[in-house]
């Protein structure tokens, strides 16, 4: 056996070139190495990228969220609707602010949440809608946003997987009141760890910004700029989620090149479209019109009634013919935490619980050849071929 053939193709592997490490050696050889002038730049730079006015860099997408949430004043007793298909930093973050995840299901055939279920779930105690743009393309913004609108609600976007992506035209950053993004390893920008909020609300902005280091404002430190720059002002017990100019560098890095990685894991996404379109095995992600994916995540689904063996069967099937997957994601309402706090129980989310179940996430990333794409591909219908019923 040759050594690609038994070599294992890991989920993911981040797209790290030159212009990437000269630009963290440059740093490193700066005298700055903390949040400055990279910092600065990533945030300008980013923000005209996806059209926002304001865009505030911080070491991870939970940080943004927490921000966020607490920027639009959620406190103690309110309610945040959040899917229950999600990540658990987009239910959590609402938990450090001791207020309620009110978690719904997916649209029937969706990942996304949809309108009538976010609806469904508003109380008098509501107070915002933390969408998630699941696998890179939005969820249906605008009947959300009418809704948001009807019922005096903020917009909260969990865009971790969303950059870069377009709803009608218009890129994922700038739809609803605050957007999230993430740059955690696997994330189709990575700095290692990092996030970044962008919204077009500049009191959002401010209040983010001073929560992120300290609670320090930044006014005083214009008020007492005649007497030195080392006096400062605690408004409020802030955090520390700042960026540093090492990650911001590697981010700027990334986000040069933004277009051209969506267009390489365009590209695969296309071949596994056309490599598994006929088959009764596995179900092909459906993208509604009006949006432009980011393809994140490329999520295939098992046909359970063609196989004899389950999603998970099928993982570990993959990981014997050296194919790494993943699974985005166990809903949150399947959880310990979410179960015993709040009372959340299995069945309860269908939708949620039928896509979970078919799951599995495909490697896509830039870096994957035209060979890595097939063996993806021959390791499934290999699968297919010898389990079905
Ligand atoms: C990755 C992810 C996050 C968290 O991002 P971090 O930068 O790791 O904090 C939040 N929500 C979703 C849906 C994610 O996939």
């Amino acid at each position: 056996m040759s050594v690609t053939a038994t070599s294992f193709l890991p989920f993911h592997r981040a797209s790290i070139g030159e212009d990437e490490i000269s630009a963290v050696v440059d740093v490193l050889q700066s005298d700055w190495l903390t949040t400055g002038p990279r910092v600065r730049e990533f945030e300008e730079k980013f923000g005209r990228y996806v059209g926002a006015s304001h865009a505030l860099a911080v070491n991870s997408c939970t940080a943004a969220l927490h921000l966020a949430l607490a920027a639009i004043g959620i406190s103690e007793g309110d309610e945040v609707i959040v899917p229950t298909m999600t990540f658990a930093a987009s239910g959590e973050v609402v938990l450090y602010l001791k207020a309620r995840p009110v978690l719904v299901d997916c649209e029937e055939g969706s990942y996304h949440v949809g309108p009538e279920q976010i609806e469904r779930a508003i109380s008098s105690r509501t107070r915002a809608i933390l969408p998630v743009h699941y696998s890179g393309y939005p969820c249906d913004m605008d009947p959300i946003l009418d809704i948001a609108r009807k019922y005096g609600l903020k917009v909260i976007e969990d865009a971790a997987h969303a950059l870069p992506s377009r709803h009608r035209g218009r890129m994922v950053g700038t739809l609803g009141d605050i957007t999230c993004f993430s740059f955690y390893a696997t994330k189709t920008l990575t700095t290692g760890e990092g996030g970044m909020a962008t919204t077009e609300n500049p009191e959002y902005a401010e209040r983010m910004r001073i929560l992120s280091l300290h609670g320090i404002s930044r006014d005083a430190w214009k008020r007492y700029s005649a007497e030195g720059s080392w006096r400062y002002a605690i408004l409020e017990a802030g955090y520390k989620y700042n960026l540093t100019d090492l990650q911001a560098a590697l981010g700027l890095a990334q986000l040069a090149k933004c277009d051209a990685l969506r267009a390489r894991r365009a590209s695969i996404a296309d071949r596994y479209n056309r490599a598994f379109a006929s088959s009764d095995a596995f179900g092909l992600p459906s993208v509604p019109e009006n949006v432009e994916h980011a393809w994140h995540l490329y999520v295939l689904r098992v046909q359970a009634a063609a196989l004899r063996i389950d999603r998970d069967r099928v993982i570990e099937e993959l990981k014997q013919r050296g194919i790494g997957t993943s699974v985005h994601f166990i809903p949150l309402h399947l959880h310990p935490l979410y179960q015993n706090k709040f009372g959340y129980r299995a069945g309860q989310f269908p939708n949620a619980e039928e896509r979970f179940n078919g799951a599995i996430s495909l490697p896509i990333y830039p870096s994957m050849t035209p060979d890595d794409v097939d063996r993806v591909i021959e390791a499934l219908h290999d699968v297919a071929s010898r389990y079905r019923r």
